[in-house]
Parts: C-alpha cells; structure tokens; sequence
C-alpha cells in the first residue's frame, strides 16, 4: 500500500450542465485521474460504450450487486438505478490514485459518509435557459424525459451547497482550467505533499503533519 492516499473527486451537476463534457477533457489532460465506472441500470445513449461510459446492468444484476454490498453508493436518478462498484475505489486510492466519481448529490452524501476527505465539486450551468436549451440541444431523449430531467434539475441545484467546489459552465475552456486547478490544489495540500515527498521532509526536517 502506497504511503500516500489518492484524493476522490465527486463531481455533481444537474443534466445538461455540460459536467460529462468536462469530465472527458480533464481525463484526457490528466492521465493521474481515473473515472469511476458507475453502474446504471437506464438503456445506454447512442454512442455510449458499455464498460467505457457506464457498466449497463439489469434492474436485478443491480439489486444483486447492492445486496452483495459491491456497490460504495447508490441512488435512483430520474426512474433508473445508478451506483459506483466498491472494488475498483478502495484499490484505486491505496495505490495513490485520484478517482474520480460522476455521481448526483445523494451518492456525494453517501461517498461523504465513507470517505469525509471527498472533495465536492458542483457545476452550474450560466442560467437556467442555457440548462434549458442544452437538455434539448443534446437531442437524444424524448421531450417527456427532458421536462423530467427541468423538474429535476432544480431539485439538484438545491444541493450544490454540499460541495466545496462551484464552477459555472460559461465558457468551457474556463470551466475546465478551473476543474484542472482544483484538481492540483488539492494535490498541493500539505498533508498530500508530505506523504508523497516523505524522504524530502525528513531531510529538510519538516513535519508531515500539518498543524
Ligand atoms: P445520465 O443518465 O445523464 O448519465 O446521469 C443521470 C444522473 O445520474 C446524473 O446526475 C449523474 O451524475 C448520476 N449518476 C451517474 N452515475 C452515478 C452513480 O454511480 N451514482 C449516483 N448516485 N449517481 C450517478
């Protein structure tokens, strides 16, 4: 086991606040981050890749899963099952991997109780006729599921102050320089720091405990 405990990233946002978007570019510029692939029990969008995008499972192979305590969390999001698989976390973050969870404010609450250190990070979208218009922009739900997904949308927004962290999805290249910060301030605090540079703090005489 590593010294060091890699951070866990829990990134919340109604649908349509562009959070997935986000997510993909901050993996591709930062290979030390790993997404957790949740498991879903919702029909798969077009384009979505099993085990890439979500592991897609039947409402019982989910319900076997969470009685078999596999599952960190689990919540139902807009009629569907969604939960993130326990193995590959724990290993993930004893080996000093940052991982990082797309999950809605009730799964944050329950990663909360597990791993207090989470850290949280809300995405707004700049206003709700922006929210509004990338719902129907992505068109590839039908509208019933899109006027759900509004109502819903509020509810979740609702929660945004559990979070740490706030970005506003104005501009993308803003928004994601600013999930990139958060990502490398956290990786500067100083407990991280000692831990990962142990060898250097002892020469230096400095304590790895911060005060
Ligand atoms: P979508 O169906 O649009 O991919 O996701 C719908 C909602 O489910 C989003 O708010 C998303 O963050 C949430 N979600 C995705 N995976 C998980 C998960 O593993 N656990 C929880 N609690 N929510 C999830």
């Amino acid at each position: 086991m590593s010294l060091y405990t890699g951070n866990i990233f829990m990134v919340v946002a109604p649908s349509g606040a562009g959070k997935s978007s986000l997510v993909n570019a901050l993996l591709e510029q930062d290979s030390d981050v790993t997404l957790s692939i949740s498991c879903t029990t919702r029909e798969p969008r077009s384009g979505e890749k099993p085990d890439e995008h979500y592991r897609f499972v039947t409402v019982e192979q989910f319900m076997a899963l969470r009685d078999n305590d596999g599952l960190l969390e689990w919540a139902e999001v807009h009629g569907n099952f969604y939960g993130t698989p326990r193995d590959g976390i724990q290993s993930c973050i004893e080996q000093g991997r940052d991982v990082l969870l797309e999950i809605d404010w009730q799964g944050a609450r329950q990663i909360r109780r597990h791993f207090p250190e989470a850290i949280g990070i809300f995405i707004l979208p700049p206003s709700i006729e922006a929210l509004e218009s990338r719902l129907r922009g992505r068109g590839q739900d039908a509208p019933h599921v899109i006027a759900k997904r509004l109502l819903a949308a509020g509810s979740e927004m609702s929660h945004a102050s559990e979070c740490q962290y706030v970005i506003i999805n104005q501009e993308f290249s803003v928004a994601l320089a600013q999930l990139a910060q958060i990502v490398s301030a956290t990786r500067l605090r100083y407990a991280t720091q000692a831990a990962r540079n142990a060898d250097l703090f002892s020469q230096l005489g400095i304590s790895k405990t911060p005060n």
